[in-house]
């Protein structure tokens, strides 16, 4: 496996792995501290591609002044191990600089879905998202992308960008993966106390009674979302918003939408988000 840091040799190093191989490159952007979730694309980069490349790099645009750049959990050897044990034949691990060169003035913004949810709570959020994904894949070239239904929103925006953009790149993406609780994995649950950890459950509680009454035949994105406050409001998270929306838009619904329920909220210093695409995720467990 190699590690590349810097844009060069990672581009040089994907046209290498892509040359003559039909089924071409899997990309799976990461900000590191890799966990079960994080695996499991690497091991769908596989099935869907020759060659799996594996990005390391904590986007320092992406987070707020009041967020956790600073304290965002890094261990390049562990991820570096990660990688290796799961086959990956590349990983780039580029230092800010190399993304972000001196006097780099240019931004990327995909309006609309970035209207609600994350957006106007992460101000300037999803612009260095969706910035940095597309330096990632102008370095990357032909690729399937794989990203986690796990980051919805982003996965949405991240899809927007590549087609907008006209970039060769497939989006695919992944279901969320879940402890056998139901709490989705995510980097920041080792920030988590065992008690934020026990008050944290009402999320995919919440989120599974949503989908028992979607199953059962509640169709009203009012009542879904009724039925997952009441699991929320009686849990410590400090709610940031509960939405049921339409699935592809992520704006209000109209009859006949695909519904999917979105959740903020903290615990403690920690945020954590979820979801659940009505009638196409399974449910977490109750
Ligand atoms: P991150 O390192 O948190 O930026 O995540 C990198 C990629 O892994 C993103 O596409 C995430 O959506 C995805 N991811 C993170 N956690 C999970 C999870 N529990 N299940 C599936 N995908 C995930």
């Amino acid at each position: 496996m190699r590690v590349a840091r810097t844009a060069a040799e990672f581009r040089a190093a994907c046209d290498e792995l892509r040359s003559g191989q039909a089924r071409g490159l899997a990309l799976v952007p990461t900000m590191g501290a890799l966990h079960e979730g994080h695996r499991s694309l690497m091991r769908l980069g596989r099935r869907e591609a020759h060659a799996v490349a594996v990005t390391i790099f904590v986007n320092p645009t992406q987070f707020g002044p009041n967020e956790d750049f600073a304290r965002y959990p890094r261990d390049l050897e562990g991820d570096v191990a990660a990688c290796a044990a799961e086959g990956v034949e590349l990983v780039f691990a580029p230092a800010p600089d190399e993304m972000y060169p001196r006097g780099d003035a240019t931004r990327v913004r995909v309006e609309g879905l970035t209207e609600r949810l994350c957006g106007p709570l992460r101000p300037g959020h999803f612009e260095g998202v969706a910035t940095v994904v597309a330096k990632l894949f102008a370095v990357t070239g032909p690729c399937k992308a794989i990203f986690g239904r796990k980051d919805y929103q982003q996965l949405k925006v991240v899809e927007r960008l590549a087609r907008d953009l006209l970039l060769p790149v497939t989006v695919v993406g992944h279901p969320t993966i879940r402890d056998a609780d139901g709490l989705a994995l995510s980097s920041r649950n080792r920030y988590l106390s065992p008690p934020e950890r026990e008050q944290a459950l009402a999320i995919p509680r919440a989120l599974a009674r949503a989908a028992s009454a979607f199953a059962s035949g509640e169709r009203d994105p009012e009542r879904l979302r009724a039925v997952a406050h009441a699991v929320l409001e009686a849990s410590e998270l400090r709610l940031q918003y509960l939405d049921v929306l339409d699935a592809d838009e992520l704006a209000p619904p109209s009859a006949g939408s695909a519904l999917g329920v979105f959740v903020a909220g903290y615990l403690g210093k920690t945020r954590l988000i979820d979801n659940s695409i009505l009638g196409v995720d399974a449910p977490p467990p109750a």
